[in-house]
């Protein structure tokens, strides 16, 4: 199996999902907010929040784990995405951090298989048709180093997202499995 044949796009809540670790598009005090966060935040229950408390916060770039608590999942990754701020202050860089740190945590943990959701692309303002491809590749590049990994689901809240993400995989699937 090629590297883009383990990454699938759904488009659903990525709280519900029956996977070994979710990530969260969590901001830097990891103490919950909006969005993505507080739904893994509600779903998962006020342990979360406690686990949280005790990671003191986190920089941008990168990312900290903790249980699932009372999600299907075993471990959330709490990433810290960049806020856009018009392209010229390392945003795209800081994002491709963010995944290359959950794909870290993923190895370490040994999880076989893993939910990201569009980190920076709601609340955070980051464009999603210039996120996709980054999170595409960046998951792709990390896969070809972890074969325990069996399964990268990108989950879709909207159908914008889905889209955005479609097209991004279908530009880099000739490209990245040739490589
Ligand atoms: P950020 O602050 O990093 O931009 P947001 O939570 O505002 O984070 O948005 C990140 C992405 O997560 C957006 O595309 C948003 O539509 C999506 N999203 C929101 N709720 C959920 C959910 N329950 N499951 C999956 N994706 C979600």
């Amino acid at each position: 199996m090629t590297c883009m044949q383990r990454i699938e796009l759904i488009q659903g809540d990525i709280t519900q999902l029956n996977v070994d670790a979710i990530v969260n598009a969590a901001n830097s005090s990891l103490l919950g907010g909006g969005g993505v966060d507080g739904a893994i935040h509600r779903a998962a229950g006020p342990e979360l929040l406690e686990a949280c408390r005790k990671l003191g916060g986190c920089p941008t770039g990168q990312a900290k784990a903790t249980p699932g608590f009372r999600l299907p999942a075993k471990y959330v990754f709490h990433a810290v995405g960049p806020v856009w701020r018009g392209g010229g202050h390392g945003e795209e860089e800081l994002l491709a951090s963010c995944y290359r740190a959950c794909m870290r945590l993923a190895q370490e943990y040994g999880v076989s298989t893993i939910a990201f959701p569009a980190i920076s692309c709601g609340a955070y303002g980051f464009p999603v048709e210039r996120a996709a491809p980054i999170a595409i590749a960046t998951i792709a590049q990390a896969l070809k180093e972890n074969p325990k990994l069996q399964k990268v689901y990108l989950v879709c809240f909207d159908r914008a997202t889905y889209q955005a993400y479609q097209e991004a995989l279908t530009h880099l699937q000739g490209p990245i499995d040739a490589d």
